[in-house]
């Protein structure tokens, strides 16, 4: 992570097609288009690259996720399970349904806890969303055990965790359905932009349809198409999907420079004792997307942030005082502020989140440091920060 690292003349070369046909949307104006159908193509390369019969593009990876959760059948009085570390899109998908977030902790995979996730399984329990968090997966075996023993839907959020696999099967292809983020900072991006995917096909045809008002896309006139349901519009332009396909089509170098950058700096952490890693269920699927590890006890990692600092060590998180992405700072969400009245489903069936117990996940998410692996860093410069890092945390010890 993060694609845009390594622009170049392949995305020069799809998004200058789309401009000199100057046809921006995806569907219709075959005429003018002159061939280019680049979201298309996008999908096509998404369903060859992670193995799945269906991807469906959309405006963002919340919008994916939104896309999922309706054609899942997700709604008012659902409850959906999502873990206390991930991003904000995870609620604020889950809310946009109607559904109802039930927060559970995590565990030292960084996702979902399957203790966590069987404790707290009620009657309204529709989905359970582990979010592969910083490029690795979840407990995927246990967590599809726990859907399968309770009759629940797996929904995986791989947004920051594409061309990672579990057991020889992508992430994203696993659950009932999966989305990705395209957005500027992921490990392929389309400037914005997401996918959901998914092997169904009832689900594919309806997110087809759902993405674009609802149209039926039979025949070739959009003006004459009918709507067998409701819809939103989740589109992406030609523009976008134009960028995504070049960095697509780059997926896999991406995560084989990820795969060398990161081995560097983590054999290098491993000579020291105080600092463990975290617990990845298949590591040769591990998409390298970061380098996470633990130190013994809060008060040593702020230490070593600060080090981090003073040694000239960027792009890491600490992300216990984070608003993004863990719970701890979701103010908005535990008061429930919202410019529009909530359901009474939502006010009185969420957690009061001031007040869970969340210990667990305070624990392992004060003691992560959790490091971006660049694309762009030459080998210098990996072995450089490898012996910053070392130095760093030698220093606070
Ligand atoms: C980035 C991200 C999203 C949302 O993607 P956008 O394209 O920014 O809307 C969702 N979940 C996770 C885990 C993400 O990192």
């Amino acid at each position: 992570m993060p694609g845009f690292e390594l622009f170049g003349d392949a995305e020069r070369k799809e998004v200058n097609d789309v401009l000199e046909s100057g046809v921006l949307m995806r569907y219709g104006f075959d005429g003018a288009r002159n061939g280019h159908w680049k979201a298309k193509e996008l999908e096509q390369e998404l369903q060859n690259t992670l193995g799945v019969k269906y991807a469906q593009l959309t405006s963002s990876g919340t919008t994916a996720l939104n896309v999922a959760l309706a054609v899942l059948g997700v709604g008012a009085g659902d409850e959906v399970i999502m873990p206390t570390f991930t991003f904000v899109a995870s609620f604020e998908s889950i809310l946009a349904a109607g559904a109802t977030p039930i927060l559970v902790d995590i565990d030292d995979t960084l996702t979902l806890d399957p203790k966590a996730v069987e404790a707290a399984i009620t009657t309204k329990t529709k989905v359970v969303m582990p979010v592969h968090m910083c490029g690795s997966m979840a407990d995927l075996d246990a967590l599809k055990a726990i859907c399968n023993k309770h009759n629940l839907i797996l929904l995986e959020d791989a947004c920051q965790a594409i061309g990672g696999s579990y057991k020889g099967q992508k992430l994203g292809t696993i659950g009932d359905a999966g989305c990705f983020s395209f957005d500027y900072v992921k490990t392929i991006t389309c400037g914005e932009g997401g996918a959901m995917i998914t092997n169904d096909p009832n689900l594919a045809i309806n997110a087809d349809h759902y993405t674009d008002h609802g149209h039926d896309h039979v025949g070739n006139d959009r003006g004459a198409e009918t709507h067998p349901f409701l819809g939103y519009n989740f589109r992406i332009s030609e523009l976008n999907a134009a960028v995504g396909l070049a960095q697509a089509r780059r997926l896999d170098d991406f995560v084989a420079i990820q795969r060398k950058n990161k081995k560097v700096l983590k054999e290098a952490l491993a000579t020291i004792p105080e600092v463990s890693f975290r617990r990845i269920p298949d590591e040769a699927g591990d998409s390298a997307g970061f380098l996470s590890f633990f130190m013994p006890t809060k008060e040593l990692t702020d230490k070593v942030v600060a080090a981090f600092k003073t040694h000239g060590v960027d792009a890491y998180w600490n992300y216990y005082e984070n608003d993004w992405h863990y719970v701890r700072k979701w103010n908005h969400l535990k008061d429930q502020v919202s410019l529009f009245p909530l359901s009474d489903e939502i006010v009185n069936g969420m957690q009061d989140l001031h007040t869970t117990d969340f210990s667990q996940s305070d624990d392992i998410i004060s003691r992560n440091i959790s490091c971006l692996i660049k694309l762009s860093w030459t080998e210098e410069q990996v072995n450089e920060r490898a012996t910053q890092m070392v130095a760093a945390i030698k220093s606070v010890l």
